[in-house]
């Protein structure tokens, strides 16, 4: 009989033996598949808490501080970091739980993915506008303004353009000078332009390089670039630095709401001065020769310093059409001509 014989024991041993071996091996061999997917998770959280917690350090520094970041600064910052991270990465190697480990690494998560979306990439240097453009400034004139009793400032805005030689021949037969807010192109013939009109006498000042008003009045520091590219242009053209400008459609617009004050405040701390206008010649509406010339007249005669806001674009023939009979009409009201300059008391709105 095979049951209770010698040879049933010696296969009952081996098995029951067998089962001994077995069993706890694959048991070790499970724990320690275990084990090793425990500690890659726990060496991965710990990086990601290091990057989480450099990253939030960073952004709250940068958020706090008002002035360009130091390099220096942010860099004695992460070196603490190790010390905060410890505790949190040490608690879960202790445990190694992953019940634990995964509420953790949730919550991580969750202020992870708000910071860095709306926080500026690191590279990104945190700057002041005050600190642009460190040339662009002007010697305010603080003596006292020149007399500007019957004196008439005829302004030109946008040009130069095809018209401008123009302009400048009915000024010089009449020898008065004007101002000319320019919007300068990097051009030869632009550059020509205004070299003659700086030769002849008359004031340039600054009126927009590109003239886009949603560009120039989103910030002071768009303003700034966008002012800094036309004063260069007018330097390079000229050999003078303009002191005075004009703000594109005027210094309250529709388009500078939010940033009018602070670009304004700007301007006077860099020493520039603004100029509106008080008779609005319309001439940019398209009106005709008379309605161009008896209401121009009949608005500055009400003032004793018109300032007249003209153009000088290419579109704008009524205006060289115009200008040498409203001279004319002025001067036998008895007013003489000036060009705008910091020591004239400024218009402003
Ligand atoms: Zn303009």
């Amino acid at each position: 009989m095979y049951f209770g014989s010698v040879r049933f024991f010696k296969h009952l041993i081996l098995t029951v033996t067998a089962l001994l071996i077995i069993v706890p091996t694959v048991m070790c061999i499970i724990l320690a598949v275990d084990n090793a997917k425990k500690s890659a998770e726990i060496d991965r959280l710990s990086s990601y808490i290091d990057e989480l917690t450099q990253s939030s350090v960073s952004s709250e520094e940068s958020s706090t501080e008002n002035s360009t970041a130091e390099p220096s600064s942010s860099e004695s910052v992460s070196k603490e970091e190790p010390t905060e991270t410890d505790s949190p990465i040490s608690s879960l190697a202790e445990t190694k739980e992953p019940q634990v480990s995964v509420p953790e690494q949730t919550t991580a998560a969750d202020t992870a993915s708000e910071e860095p979306e709306s926080q500026p990439p690191q590279s990104v240097p945190v700057t002041d506008y005050t600190e642009l453009y460190p040339e662009l400034y002007s010697e305010r004139y603080e003596g006292e303004y020149e007399d500007s009793e019957n004196t008439v400032y005829l302004t030109f805005d946008d040009g130069p353009s095809v018209l401008t030689a123009n302009l400048l021949y009915y000024l010089r037969q009449e020898n008065v000078k004007a101002t000319f807010f320019v919007v300068p192109e990097r051009t030869e013939l632009c550059y020509s332009m205004l070299k003659e009109i700086s030769d002849a006498g008359h004031s340039i000042g600054i009126h927009s390089a590109s003239h886009d008003y949603e560009k120039i009045y989103a910030s002071v520091d768009a303003f700034l670039d966008d002012y800094n590219e036309a004063y260069q242009m007018i330097v390079e053209a000229t050999g003078k630095a303009p002191e005075i400008y004009r703000f594109p459609g005027g210094s309250i617009n529709d388009y500078n709401s939010d940033t009018r004050n602070e670009i304004i405040k700007e301007m006077n701390r860099r020493g520039f001065t603004y100029f509106d206008w008080n008779v609005d010649s319309n001439d940019w509406q398209g009106i005709g020769w008379t309605e161009l010339y008896t209401d121009t007249l009949n608005a500055a005669e009400e003032l004793t310093s018109p300032v007249i806001l003209f153009h000088n674009t290419g579109d704008r023939d009524n205006t060289i059409l115009v200008i040498e009979d409203v001279i004319k009409a002025l001067k036998n009201k008895g007013y003489k001509f000036g060009c705008l300059t910091q020591k004239t008391k400024p218009v402003q709105f």
